[in-house]
């Protein structure tokens, strides 16, 4: 190959190199200038290059943030917090997804979302960092907690109002009851047909206003008189519910049967109210046969699901949710005693320990209740 040619061939390559060169340096700043992220590099605490981005989150120009140092953006309250994390993020090597807050030119806080690494720049070491708007975000968060936080104070109120009301009530009621029971019995048979019958109206009323404001109290209870959580043996608080129902057991023949149970982490009093409440509805809506009741527990991960299925009545589907409801009931008292609170009182006391309650029905095709515990969670944990 003569010289001529190989001169030649070496400025084409180094041509093509400048070529590369160029196009490299291109992509660079359209990669960097046009980010829809803001990027930076900071030396010595000051920022040495900015994108517009950046500036526009901050409310600058590009000019006014170089050598600017860095830290002046980010408001005083967050600014040892930031610097710890520089120097975290030097001995990890990044730090990715960091949330703090900066004031713009206009004084306006904003909060930001920060990825940083170490790199070398112009042989000096430094940080390329990129930054994103994060403010609706925290401000939907923010408004969130706020609701979350009202939502619980005013439940809260609403369980205490519930409570003072069904148990301030029982006193006078009390008194109406046992005036109308004393008049029953003293004038009894003395006034007309009516008046017996409107005293016993009266009595029957006064009863059941009893039953609503115990079962009321009762509700109110789960959530404000609860017991912290301790290791609870299901099988003991089936056994002990199952002792409370003794007497409407025996007098249905009720056959209860129920699987080896765990051990959960729970309000042991309130365990008992929840299998009781289900076992005595398994038994109350029977059908003409002996009622079969069986209890039996799967475990899937943190969460145990119990279930109690019956052979009773059963429950057509489109009540499946409304029966959790306070006060709902399907039946009139004529057919089934009962206030409506006792499935409504197992919602409460499932949620409190982490659950969901469910049923899984069909007309005279018996009931599935199922309801679950979280042992990793629940309110008293
Ligand atoms: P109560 O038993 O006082 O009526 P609950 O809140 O315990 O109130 O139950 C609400 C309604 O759900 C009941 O009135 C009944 O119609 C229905 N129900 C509950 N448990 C069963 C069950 N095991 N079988 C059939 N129906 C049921």
């Amino acid at each position: 190959m003569s010289q001529i040619s190989k001169m030649h061939q070496r400025i084409t390559k180094s041509e093509a190199m400048t070529g590369e060169l160029k196009q490299s340096k291109e992509l660079f700043r359209i990669m960097f200038y046009r980010s829809p992220i803001g990027s930076y590099i900071i030396q010595n605490g000051h920022f040495r290059l900015v994108n517009r981005q950046l500036a526009h989150i901050l409310g600058y120009e590009e000019n006014e943030l170089l050598g600017k140092p860095s830290l002046s953006f980010v408001l005083a309250e967050d600014r040892d917090a930031v610097r710890e994390n520089a120097v975290r993020m030097l001995k990890g090597g990044c730090s990715v997804g960091y949330e703090f807050r900066v004031i713009n030119k206009q004084a306006k806080i904003k909060w930001v979302m920060e990825t940083v690494v170490p790199i070398c720049y112009r042989r000096k070491r430094a940080t390329l960092g990129n930054l994103i708007d994060v403010t609706e975000r925290k401000q939907m968060e923010e408004r969130l907690q706020q609701i979350t936080a009202e939502m619980q104070r005013s439940n809260t109120e609403l369980e205490q109002f519930a409570y003072v009301i069904s148990h301030d009530l029982q006193e006078p009621l009390r008194m109406i009851s046992s005036y109308t029971q004393l008049l029953a019995k003293r004038y009894g048979k003395k006034l007309d047909d009516d008046a017996d019958e409107f005293i016993g109206y009266t009595v029957d009323g006064a009863k059941r206003m009893q039953m609503l404001l115990h079962d009321l109290l009762e509700y109110s209870r789960v959530g404000t008189r609860g017991k912290p959580f301790t290791p609870v043996n299901c099988e003991h608080v089936v056994k002990q519910a199952m002792a409370n129902l003794k007497i409407a057991i025996e007098e249905c023949n009720a056959l209860v049967s129920y699987d080896t149970l765990p051990t959960v982490m729970g309000d042991e009093g309130q365990l008992v109210q929840l299998f009781q409440n289900l076992i005595g509805n398994a038994i109350k809506f029977r059908r003409e046969e002996a009622p079969q009741v069986h209890i039996s527990a799967q475990r899937r991960n943190n969460i145990i699901t119990f279930t109690v299925k019956d052979n009773g009545i059963g429950i057509d589907p489109q009540h499946s949710q409304s029966i959790f409801e306070i006060f709902r009931r399907l039946h009139t008292r004529e057919e089934y005693p009962g206030t409506g609170m006792g499935l409504a009182i197992c919602k409460k006391i499932v949620e409190r320990h982490g659950g969901h309650i469910s049923v899984q029905s069909q007309p005279r095709q018996g009931s599935t209740f199922y309801f679950s515990i979280d042992m990793a969670g629940g309110e008293a944990k």
